[in-house]
Parts: structure tokens; C-alpha cells; sequence
């Protein structure tokens, strides 16, 4: 069935009798963008939807972590690096200070975007005696990296500002919450790559709920829909792996021992959402003289709306998959790519990112 095309698969979904309107949440950005701009959606019966949940890593960054690489880069004499998608993120500042990481730059901090662990190794050797933090936001594979990075060892003056998440307790928090609305779970192909898709069982043997692993490519997660369609028809929900070429049971094991030797799970902050228990990365004891939090401290002070999404933004509503990107009222209007108010807008995994980029521009609400 690997073979099977797109074409076949929407014919033998569309074959299915439901015995009721069926809804589909991803969590993940790729997901989303390859569901989107093949028009996976509108191709499907309309009593299927498949709604974008917790999949973008830069979305959820915690709004103080933003903060604080912002006030770093302006106020201490470091090099501040982070993958490029953050650098646009809004915080939440008075109107006369800068509220991103490029604002800041324009101000004079020296920030630069790289596009790999690597990329702020070799920063970091290129300048030994000043400082270079590093701002790590992601999901288990970008955090797996960064990881082997301080496994094998970086520059002294290489720092981690760590703001990296693992992506079920999202997705376990909403199930624990009995305000899930979606009916089956199309589970992240990449993340179970590296971590096995034995994660994704909770979704199955806690919440009695179906569930696929599947790939990037249309006709992976067309196989995907099909399968979860299938469970709930038959009333018989199973963990089903429709991405078998690249995961496999128990994962990436050399990546999963990297990530187990240099971090601990922690309770963690999700911008807009709050605390998730066990869904944040933390540097273990032996690397706690590379967090920037500790060479760095910062200040205690007063700020208004800290941790809060930007005035107007549902994308916290975006990210737990309560709505969709149209039908929060500032979305094509007040909030683009070229002057986005929210994080979903500014990060290529953002949902409303990737609808807007797909010709979506108006809001469905009036
Ligand atoms: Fe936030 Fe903009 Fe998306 Fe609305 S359209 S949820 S303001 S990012």
C-alpha cells in the first residue's frame, strides 16, 4: 500500500461511511503546510475536517523567554543567535521599545539568524572571548541537535538559552482536559522518528481514540486519514505507523541518548497557554554552566501583559486546535506576514503563516 496514490486514497476515503462528522487534529507544522497547499481539505467529504493543533514550536515560546533574549542582545555585549523564524516573533513592549529580535538588531544588538547547531559553534570559535547565546526554540528534533552539540562538546563561550519543548504532553494535556475537539489524531512523523512512536500510544490506550504516525507527503497522510477513519469506524482504535520508511520502533536510539545524557523533562511554559507538566526541556546539572539564565540573570521587574499573547491574537486557540487560523477577527486584516501581530503569523510553521501563504486571506468572521 506504500505505492498507493493520492488519487486512490481520496477514492477509498470517500468510500468510508461514517457514522458521524469526523474530526482530525495534526500537530505539526510540516503537516499542516503539506495538508494546505495540496488541498488535502478541500478534497476531502465534508464531514471530515483536519484542524492544525500544537505544531509549531515558535508559536509557543514563552513570551518572557522572548523578552529576555530581546533585553539580552540589547544589554549585554554578547553575539545572540537563533534559528531565523524567531527573529520576528512580536513580544510584548511598550510601543517605543523594540518588540522583536530583528527590531532589536536594527537597534544596534548584534543578533544573528543561523539555520544550524553548527552555524553557532562555529560563531562562537570565531570570536573565543566574547559571548554567544545561543536561543533554542523547538520541538524534540531540533532539541535532539542541540543536544548531541553539547554532548561533543562547544566553545566556553557558547551559552544555551533554552526555551525547547516536547510536543505529546500538548496534545495529553487537551485529551486530560475532556475539551479535545477532535476525534482521532494524525501524530508527527518527524518527532516519532526520533523519539519511536510508542509516545503516541497515551492516544490510544488512555483516551480510546484513533491514531496514525504519518509522513509529510500527501499520500502519507491521506494513509494516515484513512486508517484513523477506519478505527472509528470499527470501533477498534489502534497506533497505526503510515510513515514506516523512516520511523521505527523505539526511535532514533543514539538521538534519544543524547537528549536523555544532556537534559531533564521539566513542567514548561507554553506562550498563551500556560504550564504543561513534563513538556520542556532543561539543561542537566554537568552543562548548567552554559545556560545563559545563570551568567545572565534577569532583573525582576514589572511588565504588562508578560507571557501573554499580543492584544487581539487567538493564537493560543490556533495552537490547541479550538479554532481555525480564519476565525480569529485580526487574521488577513490587522495580522499578515509583513505585519503580523501573533507568532502563528510569523513562524513558517505557524498555521496562520501557512494558510495566508496558501491564498486564504480573508477571515471567516465578519
Ligand atoms: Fe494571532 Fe494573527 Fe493568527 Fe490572529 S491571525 S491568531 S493575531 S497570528
Amino acid at each position: 500500500m506504500s505505492q498507493t496514490s493520492a488519487k486512490t486514497w481520496l477514492a477509498l476515503i470517500r468510500e468510508l461511511e461514517l457514522p458521524r462528522p469526523v474530526k482530525l487534529m495534526n500537530v505539526c507544522g510540516g503537516h499542516e503546510r503539506s495538508i494546505t497547499f495540496s488541498g488535502i481539505r478541500g478534497a476531502l467529504p465534508p464531514d471530515i475536517e483536519i484542524i492544525p493543533g500544537p505544531g509549531c514550536p515558535v508559536c509557543i515560546c514563552p513570551e518572557e523567554d522572548l523578552h529576555e533574549a530581546i533585553r539580552l542582545s540589547l544589554e549585554e555585549d554578547i553575539v545572540l543567535v537563533a534559528f531565523g523564524d524567531m527573529l520576528r516573533v512580536p513580544a510584548n513592549v511598550p510601543k517605543n521599545e523594540p518588540r522583536s529580535l530583528e527590531q532589536a538588531r536594527a537597534a544596534g544588538a548584534d543578533i544573528r539568524p543561523i539555520a544550524s547547531p553548527q552555524e553557532a559553534v562555529a560563531i562562537a570559535r570565531a570570536d573565543p572571548d566574547k559571548p554567544v547565546v545561543f536561543f533554542v526554540a523547538g520541538f524534540e528534533t531540533t532539541t535532539a541537535p542541540v543536544a548531541a552539540m553539547l554532548a561533543e562538546g562547544v566553545p566556553d563561550n557558547l551559552l544555551i538559552l533554552l526555551a525547547a519543548r516536547l510536543t505529546w504532553p500538548a496534545v495529553a494535556m487537551l485529551l486530560d482536559s475532556g475539551e479535545a475537539a477532535f476525534d482521532a489524531l494524525i501524530a508527527p512523523g518527524h518527532v516519532a522518528t526520533v523519539m519511536g512512536p510508542e509516545e503516541w500510544s497515551f492516544v490510544v490506550d488512555k483516551h480510546r481514540m484513533p491514531a496514525a504516525v504519518a509522513g509529510f507527503t500527501p499520500e502519507s497522510l491521506l494513509a494516515a486519514t484513512y486508517s484513523v477513519l477506519r478505527q472509528t469506524i470499527e470501533g477498534k482504535p489502534f497506533l497505526d505507523n503510515c510513515y514506516p520508511e523512516l520511523v521505527r520502533p523505539g526511535g532514533n536510539a543514539t538521538a534519544k541518548r543524547w537528549l536523555s545524557e544532556v537534559m531533564e523533562v521539566v513542567p514548561a511554559n507554553w506562550r498563551g497557554i500556560g504550564v504543561i507538566a513534563d513538556s520542556g526541556f532543561a539543561l542537566r546539572p554537568a552543562w548548567q554552566h552554559l545556560d545563559a539564565r545563570g551568567v545572565f540573570p534577569a532583573p525582576v521587574e514589572e511588565r504588562r501583559r508578560a507571557g501573554q499573547m499580543p492584544p487581539g491574537c487567538d493564537c493560543a486557540g490556533v495552537v490547541l486546535g479550538k479554532i481555525y487560523p480564519d476565525q480569529c477577527r485580526l487574521y488577513g486584516r490587522a495580522c499578515t506576514p509583513r505585519n503580523p501581530i501573533g507568532p502563528c503569523m510569523v513562524s513558517d510553521e505557524g498555521a496562520c503563516r501557512i494558510w495566508w501563504s496558501s491564498g486564504l486571506r480573508e477571515p471567516r468572521v465578519a
